[in-house]
């Protein structure tokens, strides 16, 4: 019998909102999700790892990446390429798994044109000020990036009502719950 294809995820959410740490979690708990590692031309933070949390290549690689038709999605933000690698969606989707995409908006725009099957899911904060607060809180950024990611916060969040659902983290646990009940829902 042919195996049942995963669905696939869009998961946004702006910069500092607590994507990554609901990622992880979501990743421990259900063993049915994965996440796919994008490409990116951004420097590594402390503690990142290459093949993990991205794949962390020079703009020409990134170029030569696109020319070779190698990205289901691509964007820039904040003067850096971000990519969604296509082979490892589409092999993982095919082995049944769930496909989480963590991207922003322009991507997520564009796979939802090309996937419209695709289940999409917005992060939002409690607040802007909290968001801000968070932000600086977690240390990676450097003041002028800071106030970058914060003003293409308030667009992502402007555009919130694009996605089918948003979940609020306010409280850590609940929007871990609140993501996993809707891929138990979506993912039958
Ligand atoms: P960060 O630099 O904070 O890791 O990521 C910046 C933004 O790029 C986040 O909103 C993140 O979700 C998004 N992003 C990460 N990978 C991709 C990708 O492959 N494609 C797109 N379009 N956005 C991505």
């Amino acid at each position: 019998m042919e195996n049942k294809k995963g669905k696939l995820f869009v998961y946004a959410g702006a910069s500092g909102v607590g994507k990554g740490t609901i990622m992880k979690e979501l990743l421990k708990r259900n063993k049915n999700i994965k996440l796919s590692v994008s490409a990116t031309t951004r420097g590594p933070r402390e503690g990142e790892v290459h093949g993990r949390e991205y794949f962390f290549v020079t703009k020409e690689k990134f170029e030569e990446m696109i020319k070779d038709n190698g990205f289901l999605e691509h964007a820039q933000y904040c003067d850096n390429y971000y990519g969604t690698p296509k082979a490892y969606v589409d092999e993982q989707l095919n082995k049944g798994y769930n496909v989480f995409l963590e991207i922003e908006l322009q991507g997520a725009q564009n796979v939802l044109k090309m996937r419209p099957d695709a289940v999409s899911i917005f992060i939002l904060p409690p607040s802007v000020e909290e968001l801000e607060r968070r932000l600086r809180d977690r240390g990676t950024e450097t003041e002028e990036a800071i106030v970058t990611r914060l003003s293409q916060a308030k667009v992502e969040m402007e555009n919130a009502k694009m996605y089918k659902y948003t979940v609020v983290n306010d409280d850590l646990e609940k929007a871990i719950e609140e993501v996993l009940e809707i891929v138990r829902n979506e993912a039958q």
